[in-house]
């Protein structure tokens, strides 16, 4: 009986992590060596906390707060809410630090709806993305910088949905027809002007099939 509740407990944690570092991984996941340095969580105050559910409830935004989780080798989700809803369904969301899941939302209403409008003629239904949390290092790694999906500050949205049925992707509309083009250049600028961290397909390989927002280190917008 001892043994097996010390297994749960011990096995648990660790199947849960795994399980999440999936979500956001993809081709870009990597082994988190085993020696890590000690890395410091920007934690917002509980005040500032309040404040941005706040913010989300006011928008409108239907969000499911989240425990503070730390998961080892330096990779966390504090401070974070789950994505349901931002004005449209958002596809594959996990943790998110509640400023990047505000900043997420108002770029989803602020840039990406009406873009779609404007620059495709029809609305926008659907955001699919790869993921936000996932304990990795920058551009999958195996040694350096954590990327801040390590911290839930980051995501990676890959295509839209709009209701005439099309579907748009990163991976064949950033060099496609030129509506196509202009709504996700569009939506890489205005992204540029929100968050910290903005990386495209211009960036590197690894970037060809989404965009990367983050609220780390910026600003930077390539
Ligand atoms: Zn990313």
């Amino acid at each position: 009986m001892f043994v097996r509740r010390g297994f749960r407990v011990l096995w648990v944690p660790l199947i849960a992590s795994v399980m999440l570092a999936g979500c956001g991984g993809g081709s870009e996941r990597a082994r988190i060596p085993e020696k890590e340095p000690i890395y410091e969580t920007p934690r917002l105050s509980e005040r500032e906390l309040r404040q941005c559910m706040a913010d989300l409830r006011a928008a409108e935004v239907k969000y499911d707060p989240l425990p503070d989780r730390n998961f080892g080798g330096g990779c966390s989700a504090m401070d974070s809410v789950k994505l349901l809803d931002v004005g449209v369904p958002v596809a594959n969301l996990g943790a998110m630090q509640c400023p990047l899941a505000r900043t997420f939302a108002q770029w989803a209403f602020y840039a990406a709806m009406p873009a779609a409008r404007k620059f495709l003629g029809s609305e926008l239904v659907k955001i699919e993305t790869m993921g936000s949390y996932a304990c990795r290092n920058v551009n999958g790694a195996s040694t350096g910088r954590l990327s801040e999906h390590a911290f839930a500050n980051a995501v990676d949205v890959a295509a839209f949905i709009l209701a005439d049925g099309r579907r748009v992707t990163v991976t064949s509309g950033w060099h496609g027809s030129s509506d196509e083009r202009a709504f996700l250049r569009a939506l890489h600028q205005s992204a540029c002007k929100r968050f910290q961290t903005v990386l495209g397909p211009d960036y590197n390989r690894a970037h060809y099939d989404h965009l990367h927002f983050d609220m780390g280190r910026g600003p930077y917008c390539r």
